[in-house]
């Protein structure tokens, strides 16, 4: 049953089966593993004679009436009667006008939403609705917690939810229903309900209680497949060898290269580039993850590797995740290795160095997209890949090397700061190192939380920065939603921000507007015209790219900064500060609740991304069932990487596991750790 392809929905129209399809659910089972974000709590039912203004409460009853009305200035108004024998409550929705069809006279339903007081009478401001065959029918979009889903392609929740709800219906009947993948041992051990009761309490839980330990349940999965992957990728890592020892000797020509650096390393940066150097002249490749906050220099110790490579006679691979990021690595090596005889060369998109098919590419450093290994290009003798911000990409770009008889050393490049623990369990095919040692001379930002009667002359202050310093301003726009997904609301509210502060507030000023949906050369467009100081002001939604290197910016403000974690906030905070002058965060907050004030004063009092990870880990933890899940960078389904204490749980549970059984014995988890991988090679 569960492996039945989603082309066996019933009452599910094409358009909806092909946009399933692009969010990767192919089978029922994938639907099922398509978890909510959160739950909006419909359950409080209230009869209609006892409302109090201000609950969000569900009423069940009977349509009385539902009509269309058209106001003066052409608005289609639905307006829904339900009465339940102890009153009548008015419902009105804007512009739906195929509700009235819904909303038949006669027919039963339960709606859910916010009380509201008008003169004295009640109105319901609706949230959720359904038409009940019977008054007692079960509920699935009202009269409970109702699950929340990403809604991305264009599928809604509520279809997310019809569809899923079929699914688990025909599982009941099922004997063979959701089978354990773990011994019952570790179950039990850790105190983890079924599997069977976690993917039904996922989606439909009957109170809060079952939602948070079914979150437990699939987190726990989650983090045991992927722990287990890392170990079986590690160990498989180990027996691989190099084509071609790095040779030690070669390393007193480096010593030149560094000295002649227009600065001195930092001594971080001189232990990491000692533990790569290392790597490199092993038999067997290396597979390093280099963690630094942005402007710690890791590009800097990348290039000293890159070095070592050429100076052995191998090439480097340097890819990016955009082109951006792909140009400005261009730049900067390009720079550092300016009296050198290397050829650096850059492959992206619109920039090749290389347009003919099959042509082997004879530079020494290549920087790119990840896209340069889509392409029919060859290279001529790569010894090193260096990838940046894409955490898990190493595995996936290695088979693909390999594929090409290329069997080089690997280093992952992060700005993301990440508990040390936390690295060594997720990321443990990987070997760490950590540049924690910012560059001196660093003029460290001043950020300022600045209360709303403030924002006017913040505005002021911008303006006269921007005249007197000829410096650059962020603004960086609300998340609507509260999700890190940017959505179609987000970017609307983007438009609008930007139209608003041109026309009002910034006049005399040159504005640009970024966001997620501009196509990917529009979006370099305009961070190049930024770069190129052809506006003043960039208005943005999160996207901006981490790691973009703009000097002449020096302030960032960023609009409701509550809905971020300070994580997500440092990383923003992290655009500004790359240049000799004093830079600037000021972060703007709506809501004035003592917690949010007191966090929010944390981040403006702590610059490390460290410290502010771990504040991060504190405020979460579990029990985060109705806080926003920020999958981010992990690429995480359900399971959070700041639930460290679930993470280290896990992790004793796998070496229980490696001790006692053999994964060979185990079908499905072995599927699982297979398909994970998979799964890793297909989501780029
Ligand atoms: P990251 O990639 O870690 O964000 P970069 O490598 O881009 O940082 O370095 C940021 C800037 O700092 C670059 O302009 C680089 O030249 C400079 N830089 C790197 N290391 C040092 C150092 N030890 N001292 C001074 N400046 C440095
Ligand atoms: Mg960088």
């Amino acid at each position: 049953m569960k492996n039945e392809p989603i082309d066996k929905l019933p009452k599910t129209s094409a358009l909806t089966i092909k946009r399933l399809k692009s969010l990767n659910i192919f089978t029922f089972w994938d639907l099922l593993n398509y978890f909510p974000n959160r739950f909006e709590n419909y359950s409080l039912i209230s009869k209609i004679g006892s409302l109090q203004e201000g609950e969000l409460v569900t009423v069940k009853g009977q349509i009385v009436d539902s009509k269309n009305v058209f106001t003066r200035r052409g608005l289609k108004i639905q307006k829904v009667v339900l009465a339940d024998g102890t009153g009548k409550i008015e419902v009105t929705w804007f512009n739906q006008p195929f509700l009235i069809q819904i909303f038949k006279k006669g027919s039963f339903a339960a709606i859910s939403g916010e009380v509201k007081k008008f003169l004295k009478t009640y109105t319901l401001e609706p949230r959720g609705y359904e038409i009940l065959p019977s008054i007692n029918a079960p509920c699935l979009h009202t009269a409970r917690l109702v699950p929340i889903y990403s809604e991305k392609k264009n599928i809604s929740s509520r279809v997310l939810r019809d569809k899923i709800a079929y699914v688990l219906d025909n599982l009941k009947k099922d004997p063979n229903k959701i089978d354990e993948f773990l011994p019952q041992e570790i179950i039990t051990y850790n105190q983890l309900i079924s599997e069977n009761e976690a993917y039904f309490n996922i989606h439909f839980p009957d109170n809060v209680d079952l939602a948070e330990k079914s979150e437990k349940r699939l987190s726990f999965d989650e983090f045991f497949v992927i722990q287990l992957s890392a170990r079986f990728v590690r160990a498989e890592w180990e027996k691989e060898k190099v084509q071609n020892k790095f040779n030690e000797d070669k390393k007193q020509l480096l010593e030149k290269f560094i000295v002649n650096l227009p600065f001195h390393l930092t001594n971080a940066q001189i232990k990491a580039t000692n533990e790569i150097l290392k790597d490199l002249t092993n038999n067997h490749p290396m597979n390093r993850f280099l963690q630094g906050e942005v402007g710690s220099g890791k590009t800097v110790v990348a290039a000293i590797a890159a070095y070592f490579a050429y100076l052995n006679g191998f090439q480097t691979i340097v890819m990016a995740p955009t082109e951006i990021l792909a140009t400005q690595h261009y730049q900067t090596i390009t720079k550092l290795f300016k009296k050198y005889p290397l050829k650096v060369g850059i492959q992206t998109g619109s920039k090749k160095i290389s347009k003919k098919k099959n042509e082997l590419i004879e530079h020494d450093i290549i920087i790119g997209t990840h896209a340069i290994y889509n392409q029919s290009i060859s290279f001529k003798n790569v010894g090193l890949v260096v990838i940046d911000e894409q955490h898990r990409f190493g595995v996936v770009q290695r088979a693909r090397l390999k594929k090409k008889g290329i069997n080089p050393h690997l280093l992952t490049m992060t700005a993301t700061p990440i508990p040390r623990t936390v690295t060594l369990t997720l990321y443990g095919e990987l070997d760490l190192s950590v540049i924690d040692e910012m560059p001196v001379g660093r003029i460290p930002i001043k950020t300022y939380l600045v209360q709303k009667n403030k924002r006017e002359s913040a505005y002021e202050w911008i303006k006269k920065e921007i005249k007197k310093e000829g410096i650059q301003v962020f603004i960086i726009c609300p998340l609507i939603e509260e999700s890190k997904v940017e959505t179609m609301k987000s970017i609307k509210a983007a438009k609008h921000e930007f139209e608003f502060l041109k026309n009002n507030v910034f006049q005399d000023f040159k504005l640009g507007l970024l966001h997620g949906k501009l196509k990917t050369q529009e979006k370099d467009l305009v961070m190049k015209d930024f770069k190129d100081r052809k506006y003043d002001i960039l208005v943005a939604t999160s996207v901006v790219e981490v790691g973009i290197d703009i000097p002449n910016a020096n302030i960032i403000v960023i609009e409701a900064s509550e809905r971020y974690g300070m994580s997500q906030l440092h990383q923003l905070r992290g655009r500004v500060g790359r240049g000799s002058k004093q830079s600037y965060c000021l972060i703007f907050s709506e809501s004035e609740s003592i917690d949010t004030q007191k966090k929010l004063k944390f981040f403006t009092e702590n610059n490390d991304g460290m410290k502010l990870a771990e504040y991060d880990l504190k405020l979460r933890g579990p029990g985060q069932i109705f806080g926003t899940r920020q999958h981010g960078f992990s690429n995480l389904k359900i399971a959070s990487f700041h639930d460290y204490n679930l993470i280290k749980q896990v992790k004793s549970a796998i070496n229980y596991f490696m001790n006692k059984y053999e994964l060979d014995k185990f079908e499905d988890l072995k599927k699982r750790v297979n398909e994970y991988q998979v799964q890793l090679i297909s989501r780029d």
